[in-house]
């Protein structure tokens, strides 16, 4: 038994039933166990856009530039990253967006991160790259409290479907807060004693779900995205989230765990496997401020084709070997095909309001 199922039994024994959320927020981010904390499970357990080719960083590099550019060229403006994993996505990004006269010398970066050893990856992967094109050296933050004064320009990917989420499932007598109980030894999905008092708040489309449906809600993503929107309308600025997930908001179980590339159950051996779920964009669409503006939700097949990347594959594939012009075309494929990443992919850009956002 892994050490966290200890642990979580022993919380359930004494305080009854556990929340999903509480499970979720433990076995992810438990300050001793927790799956992000203990390891690097890039490329093991999962793999991500950034990870697949080169092309992905380097278009949301051109991205962020372009917004800069709209912001006006302020001197001085954070460029952040939400969940950077290993650092590939702003080291391309980086890279890319170095081409544009005065843009390393205006950006403060700063990674937003709660794992350890995956900090260090990351300042690994950028240390050559702030020396080669002048940046200033990265800080890294564990939450998004600290985010630096003036414009900012956010990016998230694949960073949503990791906050913990709320579920909820219809019972005869109402909705009933989902949690993780302890049946003959095992750890098994039980609804609470009671229903909720007084219902749940739920979009008009989900009143008449049927008994067994089960809903969704992550507060932490919606207050972590709140306060960013309010951050923007004040200082000017975007948050670009790309993620797994759904346009609009739908009564459905999305929870999903998965160790070396294949899903697993939820609940076995807790902090050994990826647990996520998919990201609800109306919800985070939802959040937008005074001052703020949710562009229409697009699929990241279509955001990454409107900034250009068979153009980008075309201008790699002129200086590659035939393997490696090969390995672009199948990156290119995997990003943007229907039955790979390129619809259940979507991409949600808030701006303060007089930015468009490219590719959207
Ligand atoms: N964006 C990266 C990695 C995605 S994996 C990529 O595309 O490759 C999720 C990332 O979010 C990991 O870096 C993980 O450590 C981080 N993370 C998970 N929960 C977090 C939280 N609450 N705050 C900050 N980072 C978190």
């Amino acid at each position: 038994m892994s050490e966290l199922s200890k642990i979580i039994r022993d919380e359930i024994r004494e305080a009854g039933p556990m929340p999903v959320a509480r499970y979720m927020a433990l076995a992810l981010g438990h300050p001793q166990h927790g799956y992000y904390i203990t390891g690097d499970p890039l490329g093991t357990d999962f793999t991500t856009s950034p990870e697949i080719s080169q092309m992905f960083g380097e278009l949301i590099g051109a991205w962020a530039a372009d917004v800069w550019h709209q912001i006006g060229l302020p001197v001085a403006f954070t460029l952040v990253e939400l969940g950077p994993g290993r650092g590939t996505l702003m080291a391309d990004a980086l890279r890319a967006a170095s081409g544009q006269p005065g843009f390393a010398k205006a950006a403060r970066i700063q990674m937003v991160e709660t794992s350890p050893v995956l900090s260090r990856v990351q300042q690994a992967t950028l240390d050559p790259i702030v020396s080669k094109y002048g940046y200033a050296e990265p800080e890294w933050l564990s939450s998004i409290d600290q985010l630096g004064e003036g414009p900012l320009i956010i990016i998230a990917n694949e960073f949503f479907d990791a906050l913990p989420i709320r579920q909820f499932i219809k019972t005869d007598d109402g909705w009933r807060e989902q949690c993780v109980a302890e049946v003959d030894g095992n750890l098994v999905f039980a609804p609470s004693a009671t229903p909720e008092p007084g219902g749940l708040l739920l979009a008009p489309s989900l009143k008449d779900a049927p008994v067994g449906a089960i809903a969704e809600f992550s507060p932490a993503a919606t207050a972590i995205m709140t306060e960013l929107c309010q951050r923007i309308s004040n200082t000017s600025g975007a948050v670009l989230a790309i993620d797994y997930g759904y346009t609009k908001s739908a009564v459905g179980d999305t929870l999903q765990a998965m160790r070396d590339g294949e899903f697993v159950s939820v609940l076995d051996a807790p902090g050994t496997a990826d647990i996520t779920t998919h990201v609800d964009f109306e919800a985070l669409a939802a959040c937008v401020t005074r001052g703020t503006r949710a562009h229409p939700v697009t699929t990241q097949g279509t955001f990454l084709r409107q900034l250009g990347l068979a153009q980008r594959a075309e201008m790699l594939k002129r200086s590659a070997t035939p393997d490696q012009a090969q390995a672009i075309d199948d990156a290119v494929d995997r990003l943007t095909d229907d039955d790979a990443m390129g619809t259940l992919f979507k991409v949600l850009a808030v701006t303060a309001g007089n930015i468009e956002p490219a590719g959207l």
